[in-house]
């Protein structure tokens, strides 16, 4: 092998491990989310998320929950690749929207907790002048964005820290592969758990998600202390304190990860991927009764 194809094959391993930073979960987390969430919409909400969704997904908003990540590399959607994420202060394991949210340009407003306001503000009706914003705004590609931006909120890493790009720098192995820590997070530890205890079916492991969803469980996790219908700084703080306590930890570069941080890390990855859905399906709830409100006076 020559000096070049050395070069080259090292050009694209590297481009492999940093290429994840274009996925939030993994395409199976997100159907997870939307799946979960499908089944706490209100029959009104349901049905106006099933108007709104584009005629490939036949009814089921999970089937494009994963769309913004397929688009954000086509050139007209370049724009959308830092609204899947914020990125914090190294170390210090806390989030501010204001000294946070912006892309690395510094435009402020273009990050994950951003776009989420924005696009609830997109399919938010304003009283009486409805069609306004119908007209304005793709209301499918809204809520495809939201439903999205929703789940890579809670993505640990999706608000971690700038100096590594959220994990993505981190390279670890999981058990034998060679990898990023991001990727761990948005893909792997997932893909063990299908493997290992869901017989690789993810209508099982849904189902066992469900399970453990308790009333109580949605109550806290919707819960708002917020103005305003969707509140998604919350989120982010919750999502860089366990990024310190759970991702980062024990996971430093050349770090190889294997059962002792997959079996404790696996409730976490269950536990955001539960409250992204009770919190998404609470969200639309909360966006398409207004929407009802509205159409009926
Ligand atoms: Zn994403």
């Amino acid at each position: 092998m020559g000096v070049s194809d050395r070069w080259w094959i090292s050009r694209a391993v590297i481009c492999l491990l940093i290429i994840p930073r274009i996925n939030g979960w993994g395409k199976d987390g997100h159907y997870v989310i939307c799946k979960i969430a499908e089944n706490y919409l209100t029959e009104d909400a349901l049905a106006a998320v099933k108007a709104l969704l584009p005629d490939h997904a036949e009814g089921d908003l999970a089937d494009v929950c994963s769309w913004p990540d397929e688009v954000r590399r086509n050139p007209h959607y370049r724009w959308s690749s830092p609204l899947h994420y914020v990125d914090t202060p190294d170390f210090r394991c806390n989030y501010q929207y204001s000294r946070d949210c912006h892309d690395s340009a510094g435009r402020k407003h273009r990050c994950v907790t951003g776009a989420i306001y924005n696009y609830t503000a997109q399919i938010m009706p304003v009283p009486h002048k409805s069609h306004l914003s119908v007209v304005k705004y793709n209301l499918t590609e809204a809520l495809m964005f939201l439903s999205h931006f929703i789940g890579d909120v809670h993505q640990p890493l999706h608000v971690g820290f700038t100096g590594d790009e959220g994990g993505n720098t981190i390279v670890v192995r999981w058990y034998r592969r060679k990898t990023n820590l991001h990727h761990v997070w948005d893909n792997m530890i997932i893909e063990s758990a299908l493997k290992t205890f869901y017989n690789s079916d993810l209508t099982t492991m849904i189902q066992s998600i469900q399970r453990n969803i308790t009333e109580a469980f949605v109550e806290l996790s919707t819960q708002k202390n917020c103005k305003g219908a969707v509140c998604p700084n919350p989120y982010a703080s919750e999502s860089v304190n366990l990024a310190c306590k759970f991702a980062y930890r024990n996971a430093t570069p050349g770090t190889t990860l294997g059962d002792d941080y997959f079996l404790s890390r696996l409730p976490v990855v269950e536990d955001r991927l539960a409250q992204a859905g009770v919190r998404l399906a609470a969200l639309l709830n909360s966006i398409f009764s207004v929407h009802k409100s509205i159409a009926e006076e």
